[in-house]
């Protein structure tokens, strides 16, 4: 009997979910870097562009290098359709607009990684799509939100920078009552960590710039969903629009997925480690890390994350102390990335939240001491000394 790569455990499926071998048998996927491809004959062609043959026929619409990365996370993700994007937030535009249109309404949890909350906020209005946003732990929030013409619900889970957490079955229910699609951007839990589709979700988006990549190389993105909403929303969209991921970074891509649950595993069973090293810090007035007990929604992510992930967040007073933290640091870097095998560490006021008004900063709780930390690979010994060096120092 054939092996049905869907019933693979996630390791399997993250080294041969995907795989298409050419006729030389090779081992690693091979990179197709080719805009366009030959068709036998006319009618072939005919065939193809008719969509009653299968095959590729141009870079913008799929490529089998391409194709490979989106199977593949589609497997890990356990959806049926994976779209590759060029970046996360092509991801995340793509998955909007592909939802929405001029009268309709949007509702997304406040706390959005910077660029997610300038789309929301500053180009969707252009389009006529007005939004609400929602403390998104407060599920009547959501419910008090709706509106005749709400059609999507938009959610970070765990968000930026704070590491807050969102009930994903309960709010996927409250929009569905309400006719709307919602839509989880899973950067921070990962595949391997967080099933949004699996809770109620209907689109997922990540940004694979982070653990997916998890080697600070390439941007890329995707959207993942069911067959029927991926083919209705995005699929003319994604050809026409021109937002494809080139095959190269595709391949790069392909290979990170292929590590990605060893790297993710090993960050978060460090990150744990520096959580409560943080935590326990005199120096330190709060920590909040979602695979500690004392994480404000930990009952939600015992139900729904099977692990807190590599990112930490911790307040160390004012601005001048989170600064002190930062130029301390020998090996962890001050840098504005995540999910890498280097660790880095950032102070968000000034720089991923900057353009954050001061007002909507003070409403998701982050003030001038917070710093945010993503813990890479490097030996948790030393990380744990550098950052209590650089604790001491705050
Ligand atoms: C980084 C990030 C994005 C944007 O991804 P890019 O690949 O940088 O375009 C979107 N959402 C979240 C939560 C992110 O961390």
């Amino acid at each position: 009997m054939a092996e049905d790569p869907r019933d693979w455990e996630i390791e399997t499926r993250a080294v041969r979910g995907g795989m298409m071998r050419t006729g030389y048998g090779e081992i690693s996927e091979a990179l197709f870097l080719t805009q366009s491809f030959a068709y036998d004959d006319a009618a072939s062609a005919d065939a193809r562009f008719a969509g009653d043959a299968p095959g590729f026929i141009y870079q913008r619409f799929g490529n089998p290098t391409t194709q490979m990365f989106e199977d593949r996370l589609a497997l890990l993700e356990g959806a049926e359709q994976c779209r590759a994007t060029a970046s996360g937030m092509a991801a995340v535009h793509l998955a909007l607009m592909g939802l929405l249109k001029a009268g309709d309404h949007l509702v997304a949890g406040r706390a959005l990684f910077g660029s997610c909350r300038w789309i929301v906020s500053n180009w969707l209005p252009r389009y006529g799509i007005e939004t609400t946003y929602v403390d998104a732990t407060d599920l009547d929030a959501w419910k008090a939100a709706v509106r005749p013409n709400t059609r999507a619900f938009l959610v970070e889970s765990p968000a930026n920078p704070l590491l807050e957490v969102t009930a994903i079955g309960a709010v996927a229910e409250i929009a569905h009552a309400a006719g709307a699609k919602l839509v989880v951007d899973n950067v921070f839990a990962t595949p391997i960590f967080q099933k949004p589709l699996a809770l109620g979700a209907d689109v997922v988006v990540y940004s694979a710039t982070k653990h997916i990549d998890g080697q600070g190389r390439v941007l890329g993105g995707a959207i993942l969903g069911g067959a029927e909403l991926m083919t209705e929303a995005y699929k003319d969209m994604a050809r026409h629009l021109g937002p494809a991921l080139s095959p190269f970074n595709a391949w790069v891509l392909l290979k990170g997925l292929e590590t990605l649950e060893l790297r993710v595993r090993r960050q978060t069973e460090t990150a744990g480690k520096l959580a409560d090293l943080i935590a326990a810090h005199a120096k330190v007035r709060k920590t909040i890390y979602p695979g500690r007990p004392d994480h404000p929604q930990a009952a939600i992510i015992a139900n729904q994350m099977s692990g807190g992930g590599n990112v930490v967040a911790f307040d160390l007073g004012d601005r001048a102390a989170a600064w002190r933290f930062l130029d301390k640091l020998e090996i962890v870097d001050i840098s504005n990335n995540l999910g890498d095998a280097k660790s880095m560490a950032t102070h968000p006021c000034t720089t991923t939240h900057r353009s954050m008004p001061e007002a909507e900063r003070l409403e998701i709780g982050l003030t001038e001491g917070w710093v945010r930390m993503s813990v890479g690979l490097e030996g948790a010994g030393d990380l744990g000394r550098d950052v209590s060096r650089a604790l001491d120092a705050a």
